[in-house]
This record gives structure tokens, C-alpha cells and sequence, in this order.
């Protein structure tokens, strides 16, 4: 028998790990639920095994945690193993069946690589973008145990600490206007004890320079920035101008 399917969720982001979202995109998640809206969390890995952490029990309290400063109505994780995640078909359908079961109007996901940092990052880049296609798949019910299609209509994609200078070729930048909220952004960030100790402080002061240089790109004190695959298109031009 196919599942009751849950109140649907507007927004759902996509991590790696639990913090990327807080990391690339929690200003904005704070500010549509302060709109008013439904957004979730999902994240592909718990994120462990990393040095300081005592488990993986410490870092899902963590995005626990973290999740209820940004007033996210839903938030899970996919179990997939952290540092040799690889995109596949097991996956991408335990993605797209989370859009299908929560069918959101928007999906948030990585927007591109980190030479620096964890190759799971670039993973998910291409494990969201075919979950978000397998989603509205039909006659492949079986694949879904049952689950509605559901298209996703917009896929935007956010940046780590990469990503300021170079968008990934084809993309558009958008700049989200978080004044008020970078507060509560660092403040989820800061839920990750395991992951930001003392000694790595200096995390902070960084997401708030980005949040400042990404504000002035876009003529507001604070942003984040995502980046879409189509030009942004809007029938509120004035609106678009003016809100700030
Ligand atoms: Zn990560």
C-alpha cells in the first residue's frame, strides 16, 4: 500500500554533510521560514567520523539543534557514508524520494566543487541535480515504492566558502538579501561544537566577511548567494527592485 504522504514541505535544502546548509545557505532558510513558509533539511551523510566529534550521535544533536534556530519543520539525514560518498543510483532515488514524499516547490542544493575540502561536496552537486530529474520520472512506480512523481520546478544552488568569484559556467547569480538574519545563521553554525571548537573560531568572522562582500555585490548589507541554470525571471520587477 503506498504511504500517507506528509504535509508538503516549500523549500528543501541538500547537504553533504550537517552544517553545509548552515554553511552556504542558513540566512536564507531562516528568512523564508520567517516568511512564512515550509522548508526542510536533508542531509546525504551524517558527517562522520570527523576529529573532534564523539560520534554520530553528537553531530545529529548538532543539526538538531541547528535546525531549530533556523525554524526548519523537518529535517533527516540519508545514512550515506561521509568521505566516500559517491554519486549512484542507490542514492539519487533516496533523494528524489524525499522530493516525492515532501514535493517542494524549491530544492537548494551545493552548487559546485571544493578543491580544499571534501569531495562528497562535489558528489552531491550531481546527486541533487539527478534526484531533482528522477523525481517527476513517471512509470517507474517501483523504483519509488508507490510515490507520487512530483517536478520540482526550481533547483538554485548555494556555495561553501568557494564560489564568491567563479560561477560554475552557465550559471546566474542571484544575491538573497539576509539582513537580520546573520545572526541567527552564525548562531546555527555555532550548534556544531564538534565541528568549530575554539581553536577553529575564526570560521565566524570568515562567514560573516563572505555574508558582507556577497551584500555589497548585490547592494544589501548581508547576502548569500545562490546561482540558478535559467536566466532569474520575474513578473514583480518593482518588486524585485524596491523590497530592500
Ligand atoms: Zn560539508
Amino acid at each position: 500500500m503506498t504511504e500517507q504522504l506528509p504535509e508538503p514541505l516549500d523549500v528543501i535544502a541538500v547537504g553533504a554533510h550537517p552544517d553545509d546548509v548552515e554553511i552556504g545557505c542558513g540566512g536564507t532558510l531562516a528568512r523564508l521560514v520567517e516568511q512564512g513558509l515550509r522548508v526542510g533539511i536533508v542531509d546525504i551523510t551524517d558527517g562522520e567520523p570527523t576529529p573532534r566529534s564523539s560520534g554520530p550521535e553528537q553531530r545529529l544533536a548538532e543539526a538538531t539543534a541547528a535546525a531549530a534556530v533556523l525554524g526548519v519543520a523537518h529535517r533527516e539525514q540519508l545514512g550515506f557514508p561521509n568521505r566516500r560518498l559517491l554519486d549512484g543510483f542507490e542514492v539519487r532515488v533516496a533523494l528524489a524520494k524525499v522530493f516525492r514524499r515532501f514535493r517542494p516547490r524549491l530544492v537548494l542544493g551545493l552548487g559546485d566543487k571544493t578543491p580544499l575540502a571534501s569531495p562528497d561536496h562535489a558528489q552531491a552537486v550531481a546527486i541533487t541535480e539527478a534526484a531533482v530529474f528522477y523525481s517527476r520520472l513517471t512509470k517507474w512506480d517501483d523504483t519509488f515504492a508507490g510515490l507520487p512523481v512530483h517536478t520540482v520546478p526550481h533547483l538554485l544552488t548555494y556555495f561553501l566558502f568557494a564560489g564568491v568569484a567563479d560561477l560554475p559556467s552557465g550559471h546566474w547569480p542571484l544575491v538573497v538579501n539576509i539582513h537580520g538574519f546573520l545572526d541567527r545563521k552564525l548562531e546555527a553554525i555555532r550548534c556544531y561544537a564538534s565541528q568549530f571548537p575554539p581553536e577553529k573560531a575564526h570560521v565566524y568572522p570568515r562567514v560573516e566577511a563572505l555574508a558582507r562582500t556577497v551584500g555589497l555585490m548585490g547592494g544589501c548589507d548581508a547576502g548569500e548567494l545562490l546561482a540558478s541554470s535559467r536566466v532569474p525571471c520575474t513578473t514583480e520587477l518593482t518588486r524585485l527592485l524596491w523590497e530592500v
